[in-house]
């Protein structure tokens, strides 16, 4: 039989954890668990667990000193961080942790059992390739360099501006997450920026135009009906 992955969850509400690891095991993962920052880190250190569930707030060190430390240690673990208000997103995004994700509370068991999937498919496809490279997004044949901020289909390189750029690079983080239009607006514009989401359905159609062999029967970024978009790996 094949090993269970394990799932590290470093989060002091105890019921918080108790939902997760319910939810988890479910699913058939064995989980972890850590109630303060400091056993989070020297158990995602010792245990090399598969994927981290990080709070924020932590007692004895928060969520953000774990994942620079962890990072600092050349550790390529993904992380999820789960956030206790939607206005740490930004300050969450703003400081480009390291972490693969986030969540915010109060969420779905359903929603963050198909992200930490989602997740674990990317990684192990990742170390496949030949390991992990944190400044490097390859899914299919679309690569995208994060510090060189250049992007290649088939070894070509596209230009982007920057917010087909912004775009893309969120898909790739997130494959095959439906995300709505409202929620590609909020993530990528922010609240504050003139437009809608028809700015959105643009900057989609441009990326298609620059990343798709077939630009109208697109084989990366799909239209979901009714729901949004997703990058397909
Ligand atoms: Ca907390």
């Amino acid at each position: 039989m094949e090993k269970k992955q394990r799932v590290l969850i470093v989060e002091d509400e105890k019921n918080i954890v108790d939902i997760l690891r319910f939810n988890l095991r479910k699913e058939g993962y064995d989980t972890q668990e850590a109630y303060d920052g400091e056993v989070g880190l020297a158990l995602a250190l010792q245990e090399a667990p598969d994927l981290i569930l990080l709070d924020l707030m932590l007692s004895k060190m928060n969520g953000f000193e774990v994942c620079k430390r962890l990072r600092d240690q050349g550790r390529s673990t993904p992380v999820i961080i789960i956030t206790a208000r939607e206005a740490e997103k930004d300050k969450i995004l703003g400081l480009d942790l390291g972490a693969d994700d986030y969540i915010t509370k109060p969420f779905s068991p359903s929603v963050l059992v198909a992200r930490i999937k989602a997740h674990l498919a990317q990684y192990g496809r990742l170390k496949q390739a030949g390991g992990v490279d944190r400044n490097q997004l390859q899914l299919g044949s679309v690569l995208l360099q994060k510090d060189a901020r250049r992007v290649f289909v088939d070894g070509a390189e596209v230009a982007l501006k920057n917010k087909e750029y912004a775009l893309l690079r969120f898909l790739l983080s997130n494959p095959d997450i439906v995300f709505s239009e409202e929620t590609l607006y909020e993530r990528i514009w922010g609240y504050d920026a003139m437009g809608d989401n028809a700015t959105v359905v643009v900057h989609i159609n441009r990326l298609r135009e620059k990343i798709e062999k077939d630009p109208s029967h697109p084989r990366y970024i799909q239209t979901v009906w009714g729901a949004g978009y997703r990058f397909k790996p």
